[in-house]
């Protein structure tokens, strides 16, 4: 039977497999150690508004440095916090950084500018997690409609009763959801209906196809039932200017990719929006 070992599936026991398992355990180790000791970092990647050429806000991003200069992927550290529950702690963590930084720009004179945060399922599973969002949004007097939840397809997938009751609790605070990398997992549409949802980031696979022939039509589809069903419209991982281009002759609201900004720290991002626009 296949069995789900630390995110290593497999049918039949290999020596090697013992060595990857016994690998993330010791990365997850080091983690939860590093976790301890404040060495996160939470990065931020400017999202662009195509109308007015001005950042709406950013996604926020963790960033586990490693040795200086270097980090780990979060695409290999998350599954690991997420597998262990670890996650949990780490996603208040973020929510708590996110919180302080809105409160930091807004008192700064960006009193406008949006966070994005990213949401596992381990989360919504923890007790009073709605809670936490809302009172942690209280203590640092944000405003709720300057916070958004980024939650994906397998999310949702995984319990959508929980998943569509926290949502429509924090929706109701004010709190905005966007579906993250929309068109990779399944059942979209479905999910589409029942989700109280604000945004469509249309994933970058779909992104980075569009200049090539037929390669635009799904993240055009995307796009226009995205704006049908009233949603705003995000293309993630913009490279070029080919891509913009296209994109942007599709109607969709924003972009976020290194075309526009690579995720930066906070103390980079003061700087980057007066370059950018003068202001924030
Ligand atoms: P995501 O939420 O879809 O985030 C977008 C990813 O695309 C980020 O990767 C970002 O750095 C990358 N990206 C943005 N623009 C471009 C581009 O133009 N080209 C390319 N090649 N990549 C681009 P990153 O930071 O490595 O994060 C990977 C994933 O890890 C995220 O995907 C998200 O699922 C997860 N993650 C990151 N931070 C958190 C967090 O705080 N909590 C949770 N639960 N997951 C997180
Ligand atoms: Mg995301
Ligand atoms: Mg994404
Ligand atoms: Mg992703």
């Amino acid at each position: 039977k296949a069995k789900k070992t630390l995110g290593v599936h497999h049918q039949y026991y290999q020596p090697e497999m013992a060595e990857e398992v016994t690998e993330r355990l010791s990365l997850l180790r080091k983690l939860r150690a590093d976790f301890a000791l404040d060495k996160l970092q939470l990065w931020y990647q400017p999202q662009l508004c195509l109308k007015s050429n001005t950042v709406m806000g950013m996604e926020a991003l963790l960033r586990w440095p490693h040795q200086p200069g270097h980090f780990i992927s979060p695409a290999v550290f998350i599954p690991l916090a997420e597998y262990s529950g670890l996650i949990v702690d780490i996603g208040l963590w973020v929510l708590e950084q996110a919180c302080r930084q809105l409160q930091q720009l807004s008192q700064q004179g960006c009193s406008e500018l949006r966070i994005a945060v990213n949401v596992s399922m381990p989360q919504f599973r923890s007790p009073h997690f709605v809670k936490s969002v809302i009172d942690m949004v209280s203590r640092y007097q944000v405003k709720p409609y300057l916070l958004e939840l980024e939650i994906t397809e397998s999310v949702v997938m995984d319990e959508p009763k929980i998943v569509i009751d926290a949502l429509q609790k924090l929706k109701n605070f004010g709190i905005k959801v966007a579906i993250d990398d929309f068109g990779i997992g399944f059942s979209s549409l479905n999910y589409l209906q029942q989700l109280p949802l604000d945004r469509i980031k249309v994933d970058r696979a779909f992104v980075s196809t569009v200049t090539q022939p037929g390669g635009n039509l799904i993240a055009e589809t995307i796009v226009s039932l995205g704006k049908r069903i009233g949603l705003s419209t995000i293309a993630e991982g913009v490279e070029t200017a080919e891509q913009l281009a296209v994109i942007k002759n599709m109607g969709c609201d924003e972009v976020q990719g290194f075309l526009f900004a690579k995720p930066m720290p906070a103390a980079e991002l003061m700087q980057f929006l007066l370059k950018h626009q003068g202001s924030c």
